[in-house]
């Protein structure tokens, strides 16, 4: 009998190998440095067990997207030096929880959301680090900054010392050719080549996901968000 903890661990194990092999192949078909793409896992929908297995491969960074079931597993998983990265839709009722719990925020996507976890983030933990999410597909029904509006509205974000904007983020619209694919990747980093300065580098350009990852890191992403490619496919519950 085969063992279904230690064959799911194998299991995880071995896509988690893959992908690791997936980005360093990437990075090196488009002459980027090994190891100049950082591997956010996305464990939404993912039991504290499975995070801890993977942690136990060495990956730190993980991104969660409902807070109720991240916080849950935050507190599970306190032993472990864990880098939690919210990249969920934010509500202002919420934004106490995720400054206090969280060390990123990918989705930023309002400065009165911004000013509140400004405000509650707790004195005596280091700045939240954040990315302003971009809207890049032009739909009204997306989150995230008008491309148009956001250079305006920097120097606003700047001045909150309790946060530290380190780039930018997008979830493209699903794509129907791979120059549609490429345009978001584009669109986003041309904005960042912009808008970066001596006082804020924006060095993160949060963008990709499992099923375009080497379009995103061909055209500059420093932080990749993965769930499928490390966890499989996702079962989501009715319930939650
Ligand atoms: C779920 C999610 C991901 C991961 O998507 P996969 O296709 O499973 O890799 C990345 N970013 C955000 C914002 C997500 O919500």
């Amino acid at each position: 009998m085969i063992d279904p903890v230690i064959n799911a661990n194998n299991q995880l194990e071995q896509r988690y190998r893959l992908l690791l092999h997936r980005i360093r192949q990437a990075e090196s078909s488009c002459g980027r440095k090994t190891g100049s793409t950082k591997l956010l896992a996305v464990s939404k929908t993912r039991s504290a067990e499975e995070i801890r297995a993977l942690a136990g491969l060495g990956q730190r960074r993980f991104g969660e997207n409902y807070l109720q079931e991240s916080e849950e597993k935050i507190l599970q998983l306190r032993d472990l030096p864990i880098e939690w990265h919210f990249i969920g839709r934010i509500q202002s009722n919420k934004t106490r929880a995720i400054a206090q719990h969280f060390d990123w925020v990918h989705s930023v996507a309002s400065l009165k959301h911004a000013r509140r976890l400004n405000e509650q983030r707790p004195p005596e933990m280091p700045p939240l680090n954040i990315c302003l999410q971009v809207n890049t597909s032009g739909e009204a029904s997306k989150d995230g900054h008008d491309p148009e509006l956001l250079p305006e509205m920097l120097a606003d974000y700047a001045s909150l010392p309790n946060l530290r904007v380190q780039g930018l983020m997008t979830i493209p619209a699903p794509a129907q050719s791979a120059t549609e694919m490429r345009y978001p990747f584009q669109l986003l980093r041309n904005m960042r080549d912009r808008l970066a300065s001596t006082e804020l580098p924006l060095e993160t350009l949060s963008m990709g996901m499992s099923d375009d990852l080497e379009v995103a890191i061909a055209e500059g992403a420093t932080l990749i968000r993965i769930g499928t490619a490390i966890f499989g496919p996702r079962a989501y519950n009715q319930s939650t």
